[in-house]
């Protein structure tokens, strides 16, 4: 027998996202006086980094923003409601087979190998002009777009062209987050060479590090992600407005002795006697296992009553042990801030060897999630 369903009352979460999206709009706004040549794009793939693909798709688009990128055709079918009027592109390609969906919703392909090329030229005419797509070219990274041989050949190939009507051209930097690095220099006169065979065809190259290179990157449309998440895009740089906040609740305060273990493995032992809260949010949630500290290296720190509070040992999968000796009284039911405004989350994902685009994307379904509208 099937179980009555209950109705839909909110349990409490162990841990809660708060997402400012003004501050979303005001960081593509900063983007797009940076990129003022430019148009200025929004990448939402990976659920929106995080904040969830259609709250940030509508925010963005009532912010101005006029062209989206996914990488997947579900997340364009999903930004598509979001944005009835947007462009639309899907970042990883033409799938084997899924042309007619993205044709319906009106998706542009980024075509990344022949084959795709090829696929969507012989399909096109159903397409109409609804789904011009982009050509993408790869000038140093190995990774998508078709060779610098290849690019040239379809530029010889006017009855491609004329069965594809390309929209854009474009190609992506891999270290433009390292602005030293002479790679990113290299790969815009690649690209540039490359542009020159496509005459007329509208050209776009940067990411979120790539618009905040310079001028010369710009091009046509820059394709900002992480920046507008509120995360680092360049090495060491200060991020723009912070857009997510994940905090976990307090279950417990308790006291332990210099010299006992704390968590899993007894990975770290403590120097004196110490006061410990337990948090309701672990690597299940996406606080990594490996910001977790021991003996030998420290780990993260969270924020808990208007102090930075270490964490002490391993991170299990749904609690987290912080160190509060030295914080004012902590109270069960108090809300530690795992990053937001006061831990970066570049700092949280330094402490567990990554970046802050995977803590963002790697958040987790368990947290309660509220949204700061604009306006609001
Ligand atoms: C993810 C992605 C972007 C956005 O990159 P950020 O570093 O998040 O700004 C832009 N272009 C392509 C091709 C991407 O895959």
């Amino acid at each position: 027998m099937i179980p009555p369903v209950a109705p839909p009352v909110r349990l409490p979460a162990g841990g809660r996202l708060t997402i400012d999206l003004a501050a979303l709009a005001a960081n593509w706004r900063t983007l797009a006086a940076v990129a003022a040549t430019a148009e200025t794009g929004a990448v939402v793939k990976g659920d929106g980094y995080g904040i969830g693909l259609e709250a940030a798709t509508a925010a963005l688009s009532a912010a101005g923003c006029r062209t989206f990128f996914v990488a997947l055709p579900d997340e364009g079918v999903r930004a598509r409601a979001a944005a009835p009027d947007a462009t639309i592109y899907v970042l990883n390609g033409l799938f084997d087979g899924a042309e007619p969906v993205l044709a319906a919703a009106g998706l542009r392909p980024v075509l990344g190998s022949w084959p795709e090329v090829e696929a969507w030229a012989a399909f096109t005419p159903a397409a109409g002009q609804k789904s011009p797509p982009a050509i993408h070219v790869d000038t140093g990274m190995n990774r998508l777009g078709l060779s610098l041989h290849e690019a040239v050949a379809l530029a010889r190939r006017p009855d491609l062209l004329a069965a594809l009507r390309p929209a854009l051209l474009m190609s992506h930097l891999a270290v433009a987050d390292q602005p030293a690095d002479p790679g990113s220099a290299a790969q815009l006169a690649l690209f540039r060479e490359i542009l020159a065979e496509f005459p007329g065809l509208p050209a776009s190259l940067a990411n979120s590090a790539g618009t905040l290179l310079g001028t010369d990157y710009h091009l046509d449309l820059v394709r900002p992600g992480i920046a507008l998440y509120g995360a680092q895009a360049i090495a060491g740089a200060q991020p723009l407005r912070t857009v997510v906040t994940a905090e976990a609740r307090v279950i417990q305060v308790r006291e332990g002795e210099a010299g006992e273990a704390v968590g899993y493995g007894a990975a770290q032992r403590l120097r004196r006697p110490s006061r410990l809260a337990v948090l309701a949010a672990g690597y299940a949630d996406g606080y990594h296992r490996a910001a977790g500290s021991s003996d030998a290296r420290p780990g993260a720190q969270v924020f808990l009553r208007g102090r930075p509070a270490p964490v002490v040992g391993r991170v299990s999968m749904d609690l987290t042990i912080v160190d509060v000796t030295d914080l004012p009284i902590v109270h069960r039911g108090d809300w530690a801030e795992l990053f937001g405004p006061n831990v970066a989350v570049d700092g949280v994902a330094a402490a567990a060897g990554t970046i802050g685009y995977e803590l963002l994307t790697g958040l987790g379904r368990r947290y309660e999630r509220r949204y700061r509208e604009i306006g609001a």
